[in-house]
């Protein structure tokens, strides 16, 4: 395990004279608000020693060959949104804060293409690609708070990678500043290329571990003009599962197929103060088709009905804002139920869905929470969210330990993985050691070696490189 430096009175000097003394941040106050992202769970929360706002590359590139010289830890950060306490400082030393590096710096509209900086938050990358008629599909559940960075580095997915795929493949290149502190742009904008490695797809969903991103080329697309959203509602929740494969399989090519189960179905509702039909006994399907002409989505709305149907739906309703409002509600909506919860992410072959969740639902009966399933569903990707009801502390540990790991050996049994969107971070490290390949394992630890020989870039997230 490697033996870190604390930042002591020099690292900090060396800092203030790389970003200026304003951006070198140690007061108490910081240092608590940084102790955390969105993981409640304080068993898993660390001090950083400092917090740093770089406000160029160089800078950045700077602040590395420093953690290399003094051998202290650099956790990148962008929002902080990470549901993996991947943005968490686990080992201490410096949080090295991208916000400051907000610049979109060029947009292209005859080229379809943005150049940003990695602090740019997304909502403002999407707003100003639809302004200009074009669209910019990454699209994570969270695209108002997180920034692109972030995004890149999880390679998150959320409501449109069924269509669009995730973040990875809406973007041209990436510049990044390598562990040991050397700046380098990888990927081009080219529509293909088989020239060497493919590094830029290796940076990209590391979560941090492998390179700081500084700067993103993303890929713009034309705008449909026209878009339905529908809901269909089951009451039997393997009917609405089995809506996914026969969706795909008719060529719908839909924009986001979402899934809720009544669990959440109910506290959403509750949240977001609506009743939608089917409150008490329906899961819901939401689907969106998008096209570039009027006939074909009349076309597409009709087959839709027609499937939907046939597949068992109870109800199928044209769909406005207030379904997506009930989307948004449910992880705030699930905390209203219980303060203490944990969500999970796992992603399994598109059409394993309906018996996996059919068959984690039912093993997690033999608990003592209570458990809901969320799921973008189109891309095989559930997320099970599991509260503590009245229970003592130990046997809620107990109990989600136990859950978890009955999970990950289905998943894994059924071809699927660990994560599909969220990354493994810190909270999934050891999940990863039991369940990955170890042949794959020990190559990802052959890459990160080689690429950080002092493993001072985000140690304890993804892999311990170390064992
Ligand atoms: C309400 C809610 C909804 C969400 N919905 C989705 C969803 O639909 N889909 C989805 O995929 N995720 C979702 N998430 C999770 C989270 O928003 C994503 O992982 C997002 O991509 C993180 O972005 P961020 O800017 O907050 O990054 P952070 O949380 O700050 O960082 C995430 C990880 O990336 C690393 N990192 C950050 N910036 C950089 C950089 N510039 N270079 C290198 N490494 C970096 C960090 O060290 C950390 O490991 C959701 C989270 C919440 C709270």
């Amino acid at each position: 395990m490697t033996k870190y430096n604390p930042v002591n009175e020099e690292v900090l000097d060396a800092l203030r004279a790389i970003v200026g003394a304003e951006f070198v941040k140690n007061d108490a106050e910081t240092l608590e608000r940084y102790k955390t992202d969105e993981e409640p769970d304080a068993r898993y929360h660390h001090l950083p020693e400092v917090v740093v706002l770089p406000g160029s590359t160089e800078e950045v590139a700077a602040i590395m060959k420093l953690a290399n010289k003094y051998l202290v830890p650099v956790t990148p950060r962008s929002a902080g949104t990470s549901v993996s306490c991947g943005a968490i400082a686990v080992c201490g030393g410096i949080v090295l804060l991208l916000e400051r590096m907000d610049k979109i710096i060029e947009m292209n509209t005859e080229a379809m293409y943005m150049v940003v900086e990695a602090g740019a938050r997304t909502v403002e990358i999407q707003k100003l690609a639809n302004d200009a008629g074009l669209l910019y599909a990454g699209d994570p559940c969270s695209a108002d708070s997180c920034l692109i960075g972030g995004n890149i580095a999880t390679n998150a997915g959320g409501n449109k990678a069924v269509r669009y795929g995730t973040t990875r493949h809406q973007v041209y290149s990436i510049e990044v500043v390598t562990p040991t502190g050397e700046i380098v742009e990888l990927g081009n904008r080219l529509k293909k290329c088989s020239t060497g490695y493919c590094l830029d797809q290796l940076v990209m969903g590391s979560e941090g571990t492998l390179g700081i991103i500084t700067k993103a080329t993303l890929k713009l697309l034309p705008l449909c003009p026209y878009r339905l959203d529908i809901l269909a509602i089951f009451t039997d929740v393997q009917k609405a599962v089995d809506l996914v494969p026969a969706l795909i399989k008719a060529g719908l090519n839909p924009t986001s197929v979402e899934f809720m189960d009544n669990g959440f179905v109910r506290v959403a509702s509750d949240y977001a103060e609506l009743r939608l039909p089917h409150y008490e006994d329906g899961s819901y399907v939401i689907v969106t088709v998008e096209t570039f002409n009027e006939d074909e989505l009349d076309m597409k709305m009709e087959q839709l009905d027609e499937i939907c149907t046939a597949c068992g739906a109870t109800d199928v309703v044209e769909a406005d804002e207030r379904v997506w409002k009930v989307r948004r509600s449910c992880l705030e909506g699930s905390k209203a139920l219980s303060k203490v919860s944990t969500s999970d992410d796992l992603v399994v072959p598109v059409d394993k869905i309906a018996v996996c969740l059919n068959h984690l639902m039912e093993e997690s009966k033999k608990y003592d929470f209570e458990c809901m399933c969320l799921a973008h569903a189109g891309d095989g990707n559930l997320h099970f969210n599991v509260l503590k009801m009245d229970m003592s502390d130990e046997e809620w540990e107990k109990q989600v330990s136990e859950f978890h790991k009955i999970c990950y050996a289905y998943v894994y049994s059924i071809g699927g993985r660990l994560s599909g969107e969220h990354g493994i971070g810190a909270k999934k490290l050891h999940a990863l050691a039991e369940y990955c390949n170890p042949v794959e394992m020990s190559i990802m630890k052959t890459i990160k070696r080689a690429m950080d020989p002092n493993n001072v870039l985000n140690p304890g997230k993804l892999i311990d490189a170390e064992i």
